[in-house]
């Protein structure tokens, strides 16, 4: 019995899926640029990064179509690297829907099993909606219980609403289905919304693995801040000033607000000219250009806007512990979106 509990329990420390120094380079182009990163089992785990920078590829070799330059993919401890796609307990879904136009729906679904030899028959995917056939394609990844769920951008080509109302049901299959979920995307909002995990990757490398509030509220780097919402960097000296210390931090435009009248105690607070005003229904975001020529976004009810005008001053205040302190890594040296 002793033995069957120890044996339960390292299966669970084992990671569902252990990328291990894993690098990919296409000719002079290193896409994977030696990274580790551990998912865990049941994980809904979102690759987030800008166009380029290296999350398709990793998926690819997680699903086996793309052989690693170097490192290893480890799947449930087992590595991986040298089997063929078919040999992995992993499935995956496509933006394109990956449906075979010449089968039916039932066909479609029942292929999954085929594929799999579990056992050996309406309208054609081309008359269903984008939403229809993607539930579909899901349905089809999903119909052989994989370990392993990769999905590369599958909401890309709907529409807002629909994207959006699929992403609350891709969140609530995985949860029913308690199946380990990868899922690449280059939306921010995307990965926060149905994430429990999230790797920001950047020039093939990741910049931050976090929880969707860590990786929010408190970004590692410069790039992350940037990448994921909307962010304001304080530049070191700015930070040497305000906060005492001399390195850049990020502070979300949500915490900022308009001073009418006094600071208050714990906050900070920088004046300057409002440059933009946008208006985004219940708030706005103001922008204000500081002495130094750099710029701040604050997001403010659009009813708190008193004695607000493009061109006029503006002083904004934060906590002091809004702020964090963010590596000082290049922002300019994202992805080629
Ligand atoms: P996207 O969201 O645009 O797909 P991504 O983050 O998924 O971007 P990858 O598709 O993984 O990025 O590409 C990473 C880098 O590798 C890019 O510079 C890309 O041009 C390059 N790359 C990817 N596949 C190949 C290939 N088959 N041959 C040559 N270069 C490739």
């Amino acid at each position: 019995m002793a033995i069957g509990a120890r044996d339960d329990e390292s299966r669970r420390a084992t990671p569902a899926i252990q990328l291990v120094r894993l690098r990919k380079s296409f000719g002079e182009v290193v896409a994977v640029d030696d990274i580790d990163l551990e998912i865990h089992e049941g994980e809904f785990f979102s690759l987030l990064g800008p166009s380029g920078s290296g999350k398709t590829t990793v998926l690819r070799m997680i699903a086996g179509f793309e052989p690693p330059t170097g490192g290893a993919v480890l799947l449930q401890g087992t590595d991986v690297s040298q089997l063929a796609p078919y040999d992995r307990d992993v499935n995956t879904v496509f933006q394109d829907y990956a449906l075979f136009p010449h089968m039916s729906v039932l066909e479609n679904i029942e292929y999954g099993l085929k594929v799999k030899k579990v056992g050996k028959a309406e309208r054609r995917p081309n008359q269903l909606s984008g939403g229809q056939r993607q539930r579909i394609a899901l349905a089809r990844a999903l119909v052989n219980h994989p370990k392993v769920l990769l999905l590369d951008e599958p909401l890309g080509a709907l529409d807002l609403k629909l994207r959006e109302e699929m992403q609350v049901e891709l969140k609530n299959i995985q949860r029913d289905v308690g199946i380990t979920f990868v899922f690449v995307t280059h939306d921010q909002g995307e990965a926060l919304s149905m994430s429990n995990r999230i790797a920001v990757f950047n020039n093939g490398r990741i910049e931050q693995v976090g929880t969707t509030r860590e990786i929010y509220d408190n970004p590692a780097t410069a790039f992350v801040a940037g990448f994921v919402g909307i962010s304001n960097v304080l530049t070191a000296r700015r930070s040497r000033e305000l906060l005492g210390v001399e390195e850049p931090h990020s502070v979300r435009p949500e915490r900022l607000r308009i001073v009418h009248h006094e600071i208050a105690d714990g906050e900070v607070s920088v004046v300057g000219v409002v440059s933009d005003v946008q208006y985004l229904g219940a708030d706005c975001r103001v922008r204000a250009q500081l002495d130094d020529g750099t710029f701040m976004v604050a997001s403010v009810p659009s009813d708190g806007l008193a004695g607000v005008a493009i061109g006029g001053p503006i002083r904004l205040a934060w906590p002091r512990f809004a702020a964090f302190p963010v590596a000082n890594t290049d922002i300019s040296k994202g992805g080629d979106q």
